[in-house]
């Protein structure tokens, strides 16, 4: 689900939206800004994009203040009605709390239940929300006791930015699994997702927020402090390795690490690893191309754009039916057939999930001529799913967890298909020990079955849990 924004900005001009817009990749469902002018806290929330939604002179006029927090949706968890649209806002005891969360939590439902039966009324049904209900009934005193209290409960992925009369807190879990990174514009600070959200504001990059780190900002302009706190045990960090792979934006910079750079090491790791006698390497666009570029440049094999994709449909995996799935992808690509006819092409995408796209992708190219169909995957497959804030569906759907390499190649009706290996991926990432299986530098959760977090909620019988909560 979701990803955040945050910024405390003196002079208004209110640039609100505008770092949303730029992580507008990792969620397209609804977006939300709440904002707080030292006194009240007003919040906007609309389904739809941010562009659509946040252009508005008398909207953002609404906005008032000098800090704010904002939030881009895509639900992996609790829906896409308007009651579960980012930030989550509630009155407590110690003042107006404001939350955005990306991430998912692996214990929610557990914890709602016991929060229910205490008498706690959920007003959506985001996992999100029990973060601010164990923070409403911790029995600590000071907000930031309660918060600490809070995060000691719950398990899972979380990047958060919580804004507060106290100041703006921004934390990551202790595995570092959701990204989250500072930055500054002027004397102003900024937390956000991605890097690129930095790029959009003309702000600079300061640095990552650590895992299991939480700071604080407060004060204004140049009086503005950040602390820092580090209240869990260290554990060995386990950011997301799919961030690389797909998720973030290739402009952006992921612990550490160009998102582009990593993209074009698996191409070239990939073609290493699965080299085939070919005429030309087509990227699946938009999200095949650093790699194709990689796997191009490794095999001496020239790199064209045989599939030109239309850039005024969204991400198709994003929308959340399958109806709507299997329209975007015809809607979205087009081969361009005047660099296929007659060709050996190796297609390169980064991942196949369903194995929807890479079907079409193949027939297409088929169709415009093409005399032999190599698909490369810049991930190793894609077997199991990810309970901490990536949408894939449940396992039954992944056609890495139903076939095996020769029948996915059968059924996406390719001549050959091949992934980069788990040691490739790892690679690609500067990491050139590989994975190491005793402690794994990343969550690689969706490609190995290795969780690195409880995962109470699927232990426990969720569908019971979730016919107790989720009014029909
Ligand atoms: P599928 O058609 O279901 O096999 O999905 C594979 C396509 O969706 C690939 O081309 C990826 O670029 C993209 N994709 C993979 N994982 C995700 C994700 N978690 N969210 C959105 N898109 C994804």
């Amino acid at each position: 689900m979701r990803r955040l924004w945050d910024h405390r900005h003196r002079r208004c001009r209110r640039p609100y939206g505008i770092g949303l817009h730029a992580l507008q990749h990792r969620g397209q469902e609804a977006a939300g800004i709440t904002a707080f002018d030292g006194t009240h806290f007003v919040s906007q929330r609309q389904l739809g994009h941010v562009a659509d939604n946040f252009t508005s002179q008398k909207l953002i006029d609404t906005l008032k203040g000098h800090s704010a927090i904002g939030h881009v949706r895509y639900s992996t968890a609790g829906g896409s009605s308007m009651r579960n649209v980012q930030p989550l806002f509630a009155d407590l005891a110690t003042g107006g709390f404001a939350v955005s969360h990306n991430g998912n939590l692996t214990n929610a439902w557990h914890l709602r239940r016991q929060l229910v039966r205490h008498g706690s009324i959920f007003q959506s049904t985001s996992d999100s929300e029990v973060i601010i209900h164990l923070v409403a009934t911790s029995t600590y005193r000071s907000l930031y006791d309660k918060l600490i209290d809070a995060l000691r409960k719950i398990e899972g992925a979380y990047s958060l930015v919580i804004l507060t009369r106290d100041g703006l807190f921004g934390m990551r879990d202790p595995l570092g699994v959701r990204p989250l990174v500072m930055g500054k514009l002027g004397d102003s600070h900024i937390l956000c997702s991605e890097t690129c959200a930095l790029d959009i504001l003309g702000a600079h990059y300061v640095r990552e927020i650590e895992p299991g780190e939480i700071v604080i900002i407060s004060g204004e302009g140049s009086g503005q402090t950040v602390k820092s706190i580090k209240p869990f045990a260290p554990q060995n960090p386990r950011p997301c390795i799919f961030e690389h792979v797909y998720f973030s934006r290739p402009d952006s910079l992921v612990d550490g690490l160009s998102v582009y750079d990593v993209r074009k090491r698996i191409g070239a790791e990939l073609a290493r690893e699965a080299p085939v006698d070919a005429d030309v390497v087509i990227p699946v666009p938009d999200s095949g191309v650093p790699a194709a570029i990689g796997y191009a440049a490794q095999s001496g094999i020239p790199f064209e754009l045989g599939i030109i994709r239309n850039h005024y449909v969204g991400r198709t995996f994003i929308e959340p039916s399958d109806h709507i799935r299997h329209l975007g992808v015809r809607l979205k690509h087009n081969a361009n057939r005047w660099q296929i006819e007659g060709k050996r092409v190796i297609l390169v995408d980064d991942s196949i999930v369903r194995g929807t796209t890479s079907l079409k992708i193949v027939d297409m190219v088929r169709q415009a001529g093409a005399r032999e169909v190599h698909m490369r995957i810049a991930s190793p497959p894609t077997r199991h799913s990810c309970f901490y804030g990536v949408d894939t569906p449940e396992r039954s759907k992944l056609l890495a967890a139903r076939m095996d390499i020769d029948a996915m190649r059968d059924y996406i009706h390719a001549d050959s298909l091949a992934f980069v290996s788990i040691d490739g991926l790892y690679h690609a990432c500067l990491l050139p020990e590989g994975r190491n299986n005793q402690q794994p530098q990343y969550c690689d959760a969706c490609f190995s079955g290795d969780y690195p977090t409880h995962l109470t909620d699927q232990e426990n019988d969720r569908d019971q849990e979730l016919a107790l909560f989720v009014a029909p």
